[in-house]
């Protein structure tokens, strides 16, 4: 009998831990390790994310993951289950509604039509038609809208978290609260990853799931990785009327906003200016008053009277060359694997990436979902793969 590999995954977010968990489905083939230096994941994006899914990327590759990510998410309580326990996510399936103005409305058209080519559904609607189908918006400068009519929603993301988390404790991966700070290289190879707490847990892979912080640890393997903490802030508010039907609606600015419960949630991308690395977690609660209030009243004039009610801030692990994921091994590195750079679509991506990454690492390629333009190849190669459909 064969030893089995000795994986190092850093950090234990949504995304090392739905690695861990594909990693062991095949008992014995690996023994994987953990290091995750928050249990409580206080500031981990998986714990402040905004918890949504869609099919309506511009870039193909995204959509097949989300594909596999919503029937995953429909099926977690027989993927994930431990024993009698079933994870439940709440998933809710309202769809997302990208609005156009006239100077976005070729760029939406193209986008619908390679959407359709990869069997999602989603329509085309005419301003006329967004006021039919919802009378409480208001179409002033909108030229039309695309509708998603399945696949896109909403879900507890913590939940997920916790649901991989507990799958891959169940079949074996040790979850260690410890902060990794280096690597023990064997000529080109990573051969251990050492500790703050002060030991060195010698590996034949490992993988950076760090997310926002995943730049701090390629640097170890003397890789530049451009992955950034930016800082995203999202707010709740009430609404005293009712909004019939309402999907998660994304402005041509990229202010977005949804139901949440009996409340709403917002957010918007700061501008560029603006979208500074690394800067504290509290949340941006000014902008609501100066810019967001203002926008959601003209879109929906039942905002007008909304109440805001709390905020909250989280990192994007914002990939600055080409806002997508980076996956996979660096030329530099043998036995490093990479997994990040999501740019605020990791969590409904991540049964994709932990799938594929663990086919990457124990069978030597992608078996059930090519990931390979989301190599990490292209960046040094200079050919991005820009995804347009950023929000
Ligand atoms: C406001 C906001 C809204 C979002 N909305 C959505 C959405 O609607 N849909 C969607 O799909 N995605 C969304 N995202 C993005 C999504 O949340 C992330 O892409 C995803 O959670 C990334 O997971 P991760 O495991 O890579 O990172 P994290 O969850 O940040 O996990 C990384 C972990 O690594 C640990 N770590 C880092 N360095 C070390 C070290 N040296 N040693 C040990 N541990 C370490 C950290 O403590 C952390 O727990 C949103 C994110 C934010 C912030």
């Amino acid at each position: 009998m064969s030893t089995p590999l000795r994986i190092v995954i850093i950090g234990g977010g949504v995304i090392g831990s739905a690695i861990a968990t594909f990693l062991t489905q095949t008992p014995g083939a690996c023994e994987v390790t953990v290091l995750e230096r928050d249990p409580t994941y206080g500031n981990a994006s998986s714990a402040r994310s905004a918890s949504s899914i869609r099919q309506q990327f511009s870039t193909p590759v995204n959509i097949r993951m989300s594909q596999y990510g919503i029937d995953f998410f429909r099926h977690i309580g027989t993927q994930l289950r431990v024993g009698e326990t079933a994870p439940d996510i709440g998933l809710v399936e309202p769809g997302y509604l990208f609005l156009a103005s006239t100077a976005g409305a070729a760029s939406l058209q193209e986008n619908v039509r390679m959407q359709h080519a990869h069997g999602v559904a989603v329509d085309l609607l005419s301003s006329t038609q967004l006021r039919t189908a919802f009378p409480w918006l208001a179409t002033r400068g909108l030229r039309c809208g695309a509708l998603g009519r399945a696949g896109e929603g909403w879900y507890d993301g913590y939940s997920v978290l916790q649901a991989f988390r507990a799958k891959a404790r169940a079949q074996g991966v040790a979850f260690v609260h410890a902060e990794a700070n280096g690597f023990v290289r064997r000529g080109p190879r990573v051969a251990g990853v050492t500790v703050r707490e002060g030991a060195t847990l010698h590996c034949d892979m490992a993988v950076n799931a760090a997310g926002p912080w995943a730049a701090v640890v390629a640097r170890w393997a003397g890789i530049e990785l451009p992955v950034h903490a930016r800082r995203r802030t999202v707010f709740s508010f009430t609404c005293p009327e009712r909004l019939p039907r309402c999907p998660l609606v994304i402005e041509p600015g990229g202010l977005w906003f949804r139901p949440e419960g009996e409340q709403f949630l917002c957010g918007y991308a700061p501008a560029p200016a603006d979208d500074l690395d690394d800067l504290p977690l509290d949340p941006d609660i000014g902008a609501f008053e100066t810019l967001i209030w203002p926008a959601l009243a003209q879109r929906v004039p039942a905002f007008v009277a909304v109440r805001m009610t709390g905020a909250w801030a989280g990192y994007y692990e914002m990939n600055v060359f080409d806002h997508n994921a980076i996956l996979g091994l660096h030329a530099d590195c043998p036995n490093l694997y990479f997994a990040n750079g999501f740019s605020g679509h990791g969590l409904q991506h991540a049964p994709a990436v932990g799938r594929g990454l663990a086919e990457l690492m124990l069978l030597g390629g992608y078996r059930s979902l090519d990931l390979s333009p989301l190599a990490f190849s292209r960046i040094s190669e200079r050919r991005p793969l820009m995804e347009r459909n950023i929000i």
